[in-house]
C-alpha cells in the first residue's frame, strides 16, 4: 500500500523533564465549566457539562521561554481569548468512574481556546455547529505538559491570563462547575477516550477581545507559562 501523497505529521507536544514528546490524538473542550463565565455567556451557572472539538492539528506549540507567533484569523473583527487547564490524557478508556480518572490522566498543560466570538454568536443564533467559532486553524496555542506526578496540587491552582501585562481572567481550578474527574466520567460516556486525547476543561470569567500586537501571558500555577503574541 501507498499513500497517494505523505500523510499529515504527527502532531506532538514536549513533555517536561522528558525527551520523549506526547502524540495528540483528539481536542475534546468543555462549554462553560466556571459559574461566572458561564454567566458572563448568558448562561445560569451550573449546567450540565457539554462538550465540543478542536482538531489535533489546531495546536500552536508555546515552547518555554519563548513566544510563539499566533496568526490573526480570517472572516473575525472579535477574536477572543479563553486560558484554560488542558488534561492530557494517557490511558484510555470509556464509562471511566470519576474515582477511576486519576489513573487516566498523563498530565496538565496550560491552554488557549482561541475564539472567533462575533461567528461563534452568529451560529448560535442560527442554531448551528461551532466549528468555525471554535475548530480554526491555530486555535489552541498549547504549552509543553507536565506530568500528574509533579503537580498533586493542580485542583486548586491559580489561572490566569494577562494581556499587554494587564489581568484579563483570574481564577482558580477549584471553581471548575465539574472538576477534572467528573469530565473525565462525562466525557467518556459519550467517547472512548484514547492516549493523546487533550480536554480544555473550561475558562473563568473575564473573556475578551485581543488584536494585532497584543502579547497574552497564561498561565497555571505549577505549569509552564505561555506567551502568544498576536500577529
Ligand atoms: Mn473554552
Amino acid at each position: 500500500m501507498t499513500y497517494l501523497f505523505p500523510p499529515s505529521a504527527p502532531v506532538s507536544l514536549p513533555v517536561v523533564g522528558s525527551s520523549g514528546e506526547f502524540p495528540v490524538h483528539r481536542i475534546y473542550c468543555v462549554g462553560r465549566n466556571y459559574v461566572e463565565h458561564a454567566k458572563e455567556m448568558g448562561g445560569t451557572g451550573r449546567e450540565a457539562p457539554f462538550f465540543f472539538l478542536k482538531p489535533a492539528d489546531a495546536v500552536l506549540l508555546a515552547a518555554p521561554g519563548q513566544t510563539v507567533a499566533m496568526p490573526y484569523p480570517t472572516l473575525t473583527s472579535n477574536l477572543h481569548h479563553e486560558i484554560e487547564l488542558v488534561v492530557a490524557i494517557g490511558k484510555g478508556g470509556s464509562h471511566i468512574k470519576a474515582a477511576d480518572a486519576p489513573q487516566h490522566i498523563f498530565g496538565y498543560a496550560v491552554g488557549l481556546d482561541m475564539t472567533r466570538r462575533d461567528l461563534q454568536n452568529d451560529m448560535k443564533k442560527q442554531g448551528r455547529p461551532w466549528c468555525i467559532g471554535k475548530s480554526f486553524d491555530h486555535s489552541a496555542p498549547i504549552g509543553p505538559l507536565t506530568p500528574a506526578t509533579q503537580v498533586p496540587n493542580i485542583a486548586r491552582a491559580e489561572i490566569f491570563v494577562q494581556v499587554n501585562g494587564q489581568d484579563r481572567q483570574r481564577s482558580n481550578i477549584d471553581k471548575l462547575i465539574w472538576n477534572v474527574s467528573e469530565t473525565i466520567e462525562q466525557l467518556s460516556a459519550a467517547w472512548t477516550l484514547q492516549p493523546g486525547d487533550l480536554i480544555f476543561t473550561g475558562t473563568p470569567e473575564g473573556v475578551g477581545a485581543v488584536v494585532r500586537g497584543d502579547t497574552l501571558v497564561g498561565g497555571v500555577q505549577g505549569l509552564q507559562t505561555i506567551q502568544v503574541l498576536i500577529a
